[in-house]
C-alpha cells in the first residue's frame, strides 16, 4: 500500500545542508501495522511528515520515491497533496486537539470531512458519522454527536480523531505517538482500536513511537531508525526476541518485562547525534559496544539476515574479514 524508496530529506541551513533522512526504504501492506521506532531525533516524525507532504521549510524531500497504492505522491502540488491528506491518508497525532476544530461539533466535523472527500448527501454522511462514533466506542453516540471537542475526555477525543482519520476510507493511516498524551489505562484500548479498525478495513498503518512497549503490543513489523537511517526492519516478534543491530538490542532491552531475569532494563550509553554532527561511517559507532575499525570508516549497507534487513557491519561479512 505504501512504498518508500531511498527517501532523503534535507534542511538547507545557513551553515550548510543538514540531512535529516538519509536513504530510508520500507513498505507497508494492506491492513499491516508498521511500527517506526527510535529515540527522539531519529527521524521518525520527519519521515511521516515527508509522506504527507508537510515537511516544514527549510526542509524538503531531496531524493527518493513515495508511492501510495502504486502511485507516486512525492512531488505533487500543494492542492493535489491536500486532496491526498484526509482522503487517502488519515492522520492521528499525539494531541487530539490539533486535529479537531474547537468551534464545530464532532458530528459536523465528521460530516464535513466525509462530504469534502466522498460523494455523499448530508443525510448519508450523518448516518455514517454516527455509525463510526459507535464503532470507535463513544458511549451514547446519538446524543454526543452534537457535542464539541472540549466536552470529551482525552481518551474519548482521541477516539473521535480515529473516526475522523478513517471517515474518508483512507488507504494509509499515520499515527504519530497517538497515545503518548493519554492515561496509561486508556493507551492499550486506543491502540487496540486503531489496530482492529485498520485491519478490518485493510488500511495500512504507520505507527510512529518512541515506546517499544506500544510497538510490541500493536505492530506486525517494526522499523528501527537511528540518526535518519534505518538500522533494522523485520517482524516484531523476531526483533523483540532477537534483535540483530546493536542499537535495536539496546532499545529492546529497554522494554520492561514481567520476566525480569530474562530482560533487565538496559540503558544505551550516550545520546543521539545532532543533525549537524552525524558521525561518519556507521552513525551509531560512538555508542556501539561492538564497534570495530571498519565501523568509523564505512557506512554499513542494508543486508538481509534471518528474515530481516539490517545495516550493520557485523552481518555484511566485514567482521569475519577483520578477524
Ligand atoms: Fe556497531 Fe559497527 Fe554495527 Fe554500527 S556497524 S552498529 S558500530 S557493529
Amino acid at each position: 500500500m505504501l512504498s518508500i524508496r531511498d527517501l532523503r530529506v534535507e534542511f538547507a541551513m545557513r551553515r550548510g545542508v543538514l540531512t535529516a533522512i538519509d536513504g530510508v526504504s520500507f513498505d507497508i501492506g494492506r491492513g499491516e501495522v508498521l511500527g517506526v521506532v527510535g529515540e527522539s531525533g531519529a527521524g521518525k516524525s520527519v519521515t511521516g511528515a515527508a509522506i504527507i507532504g508537510l515537511v516544514d521549510p527549510p526542509g524538503r524531500v531531496a531524493d527518493g520515491e513515495i508511492r501510495l497504492g502504486g502511485e507516486r505522491i512525492d512531488g505533487l502540488s500543494e492542492d493535489e497533496m491536500r486532496a491526498v491528506r484526509g482522503r487517502r491518508i488519515g492522520m492521528i497525532f499525539q494531541d487530539p486537539l490539533t486535529s479537531l476544530n474547537p468551534l464545530f461539533s464532532v458530528g459536523d466535523q465528521l460530516v464535513e470531512t466525509m462530504r469534502s472527500h466522498l460523494d455523499l448527501t448530508a443525510g448519508e454522511a450523518r448516518r455514517r458519522a454516527l455509525a463510526l462514533l459507535v464503532e470507535v466506542g463513544i458511549p451514547a453516540a446519538e446524543e454526543r454527536i452534537g457535542a464539541y471537542p472540549h466536552e470529551f475526555s482525552g481518551g474519548m477525543r482521541q477516539r473521535v480523531v480515529i473516526a475522523l482519520a478513517l471517515c474518508a476510507e483512507p488507504e494509509l493511516v499515520i499515527a504519530d505517538e497517538p497515545t503518548t498524551a493519554l492515561d496509561v489505562s486508556v493507551q492499550a484500548q486506543i491502540l487496540a482500536l486503531i489496530k482492529r479498525l485498520c485491519r478490518d478495513r485493510g488500511t495500512a498503518v504507520m505507527l510512529v513511537t518512541h515506546d517499544m512497549g506500544v510497538v510490541a503490543n500493536t505492530a506486525d513489523r517494526v522499523a528501527v531508525m537511528y540518526a535518519g537511517r534505518l538500522a533494522e526492519i523485520g517482524p516484531v516478534s523476531d526483533l523483540i526476541d532477537q534483535p540483530l543491530h546493536p542499537y535495536a538490542v539496546g532499545l529492546m532491552g529497554a522494554i520492561p518485562s514481567l520476566d525480569q531475569d530474562a530482560r533487565r532494563l538496559v540503558q544505551i550509553p550516550g545520546t543521539m547525534p545532532r543533525l549537524s554532527a552525524i558521525p561518519g561511517g556507521c552513525a551509531f559507532h560512538p555508542r556501539c559496544p561492538q564497534a570495530f575499525e571498519r565501523c568509523a570508516a564505512r557506512r554499513p549497507p542494508l543486508v538481509a539476515k534471518d528474515g530481516r534487513t539490517v545495516a550493520c557491519h557485523l552481518y555484511d561479512g566485514s567482521a569475519e574479514a577483520a578477524r
